[in-house]
């Protein structure tokens, strides 16, 4: 009998850490690297907020709290939800985990069963097949590609659902596309879901605040409120007031849901985060004017990516509606090989020889399920931006 359990065996190690370790390693030896593989915002978290957990901590706020959020908190979240997505979640219908992805990982073991499927449009954010399959149900993951800006349509959906689909999880703005639904595309996947009564609907809203030239985002429930009692509205203070570290996530949904998720965190990790939960709620209730200067500068940089990008030769670089990514084509590299005789067979080769050659680290779209792509986050100061593109524009010209 092996020591690691079976449904581990299915979860393979995060096929981004190898580059990572492998920047870092060159970094640690004195090589110049750009990092743009990070997804979180450089921005530090706002001075309310931290003031905010001082003060909890001064208070005493240090103690064991209600295990899945204290009411202070799920009353910000209520209010949250009513205000930006005219959602009426009650306080008893909200769950608080350490994170977005624990919300999310208890949303799924609670309700997952071997056999079950879930539906995944890719290329996704890596933890969702895994933790699917940590559950022991199937990842059902369903391609979709650049022209249809990398969003899954009505058609495909349908096509997917089978009798054993549990889930449909939907993510916008997307890791690691930045491709953001709008309105009627979110409408149109809601009549479909709106004829399969047995599916449920996990919307990802992690990256809600950052879309940029006037997108308007919506989520599921405000679009089709008939699907509010089959829907688990998913969502953080890490990205939008970056505070990665302090790991506060919630979600709204049917309360037989929130209450299982509830009872899965109770023999788990218990409460989030007594400090962090007072903090989140000086997050959701203080001033958010801050936001529209991190959206103005997070499309700045955009905007220069997508445009240098252009310029590389065999690069296809579209614009994303919203998060921090763009998730350019490398189609046109693939086949080529580099000056040192490196031929660039797969997105894979491809990041690893420009990281090797021109020291960008980037994420090979392989490791979030669609090729030939890879992944630039541009949470980074302006000038290193424009660095990393000039070195991959040169690393790019010098393929032949
Ligand atoms: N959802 C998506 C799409 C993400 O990219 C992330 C983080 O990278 C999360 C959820 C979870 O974030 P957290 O656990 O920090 O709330």
């Amino acid at each position: 009998m092996g020591l690691v359990a079976r449904t581990l065996e299915r979860v393979k190690p995060s096929p981004t850490m190898a580059i990572t370790n492998k920047a870092r390693e060159m970094k640690a030896s004195g090589f110049d690297v750009i990092g743009l593989g990070a997804g979180e915002p450089d921005f530090d978290t706002p001075d309310n907020i931290k003031q905010a957990a001082i003060e909890a901590i001064e208070r005493g706020e240090t103690k064991y709290t209600a295990v899945d959020g204290i009411p202070e908190l799920k009353q910000a979240i209520s209010e949250k939800f009513a205000r930006e997505n005219g959602l009426d979640y009650k306080p008893s219908e909200i769950t608080v985990g350490s994170g977005g992805k624990q919300v999310l990982y208890n949303a799924l073991l609670a309700t997952l069963d071997p056999g079950d499927e879930a539906i995944i449009p890719a290329p996704y954010w890596v933890s969702y097949p895994d933790i699917v399959l940590l559950s022991g149900a199937e990842p059902v993951i369903v391609d979709t590609n650049l022209e249809d800006g990398f969003k899954i349509t009505p058609t495909q959906l349908e096509k997917a659902i089978t009798p054993k689909t549990k889930w449909f999880i939907f993510n916008s703005p997307s890791n690691p596309t930045g491709a953001a639904y709008t309105c009627d595309e979110i409408k149109a996947l809601t009549e479909v879901l709106l004829r399969h009564e047995r599916v449920w609907v996990l919307s990802d809203d992690i990256y809600e605040h950052l879309v940029y030239d006037d997108f308007k985002f919506t989520t599921p429930v405000q679009v089709e409120p008939k699907l509010k009692e089959r829907t688990l509205t998913l969502n953080g203070v890490s990205k939008a007031y970056s505070m990665t570290g302090w790991r506060i996530g919630y979600g709204g949904g049917p309360a037989p849901l929130i209450k299982a998720i509830s009872t899965l965190q109770s023999q788990s990790t218990s409460n989030p985060c007594s400090i962090s939960q007072w903090a989140a709620v000086e997050a959701l209730r203080g001033p958010q004017d801050f936001l529209k200067g991190w959206v103005k500068s997070f499309q700045e940089r955009r905007d220069l990516v997508v445009s240098m990008l252009n310029q590389a030769k065999g690069i296809d670089c579209p614009t994303p509606e919203g998060a921090f990514y763009v998730y350019p084509s490398c189609t046109g590299c693939i086949g080529k090989t580099t000056p040192q005789g490196k031929t660039i067979a797969s997105d894979e080769d491809f990041a690893t020889a420009l990281l090797q050659e021109e020291g960008v680290a980037v994420v090979h779209g392989a490791a979030f399920g669609l090729s030939p792509f890879f992944r630039i986050s541009y949470a980074t100061g302006i000038e290193a931006l424009e660095e990393a593109c000039r070195r991959i524009q040169r690393f790019c010209a010098s393929l032949s």
